[in-house]
């Protein structure tokens, strides 16, 4: 790192999947990292992890749709860690259906982890970032934002990832702070699990008939999506800002 200070970061919904890898990784880089999830309780493996290959972690529990939890837990970070640099948007859900059978729940469990968990998020963490004239954010969209069937609330809200990363990324930019989209397609986690569990395929056919319709012939692994986001959070990658990268093993259309 350029700087004396340890960054401090933040990745919500790190218990398990792409965000439990990404806190990982981004401790393996040298930062303090935040591990933020519904239940603090269940960010202890994350935690224990990290500590256990050398690095600083600390549990924090919010629900990143709820602004009074989202204040809080931000402030706690800061207090414990100090200021946060990085924010990585990742805390998800899906709550797939047919359009005519989507109910109004559905969509609003959705935008609101996904759309509304990310502006609050970010909201709270950019003064921090701004004190500091040095800042990453970077937003999980999905390829799903180009289209899915069952998928119309979940498609919405990534899709909006990419507009909300574009617009930040023009307010920001002023202040040292990048904000960037990562995109992945199909990533082994208890996501996909839910996915092919909920349609009746057994998880290992699921993801042999995916890795037969993507170029590199395999589905991706939580740690190749930590890897672009590394990138995108590191003290060199200040001249890529507003870019939506995916994550897909080959182009999508
Ligand atoms: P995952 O395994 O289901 O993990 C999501 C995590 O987010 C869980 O730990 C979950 O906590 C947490 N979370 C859910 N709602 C939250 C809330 N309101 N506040 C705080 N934390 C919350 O998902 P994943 O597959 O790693 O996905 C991570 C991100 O990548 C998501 O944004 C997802 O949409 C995106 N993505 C995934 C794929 C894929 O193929 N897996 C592809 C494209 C994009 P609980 O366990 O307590 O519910």
């Amino acid at each position: 790192m350029a700087q004396d200070a340890q960054r401090v970061a933040i990745v919500t919904g790190a218990a398990r999947g792409i965000g439990a890898a990404t806190a990982r990784r981004l401790a393996a880089d040298g930062m303090a990292v935040a591990v933020l999830d519904l239940d603090a309780a269940t960010c202890a493996g994350t935690v224990d992890a990290i500590t256990a290959a050398g690095g600083r972690a600390f549990a924090v529990g919010a629900d990143v749709s709820q602004a009074d939890q989202v204040e809080a837990a931000v402030g706690k970070v800061a207090a414990e860690l100090g200021p946060p640099a990085v924010l990585v948007n990742n805390a998800g859900v899906i709550r797939d259906n047919l359009l005519f059978k989507m109910t109004e729940n559905d969509w609003d469990t959705v935008l609101g982890v996904h759309l509304r968990g990310a502006f609050l998020m970010s909201r709270a963490a950019q003064k921090h970032m701004v004190d500091q004239r040095f800042g990453r954010i970077v937003n999980l969209s999905s390829s799903s934002a180009l289209g899915n069937r069952g998928q119309v609330n979940y498609s919405a809200a990534k899709a909006g990832l990419q507009g909300f990363t574009k617009s930040l990324a023009v307010e920001l930019g002023q202040f040292g702070i990048t904000a960037n989209a990562v995109a992945p397609g199909f990533i082994v986690t208890d996501m996909t699990a839910a996915t092919a569990a909920r349609i009746g395929v057994p998880f290992d056919d699921f993801q042999t008939a995916a890795a037969g319709q993507i170029p590199v012939r395999r589905v991706g692994q939580p740690e190749d999506v930590a890897h672009v986001i590394s990138f995108l959070c590191s003290e060199g990658a200040g001249f890529v800002s507003g870019q939506v990268i995916y994550v897909a093993g080959g182009p999508l259309c």
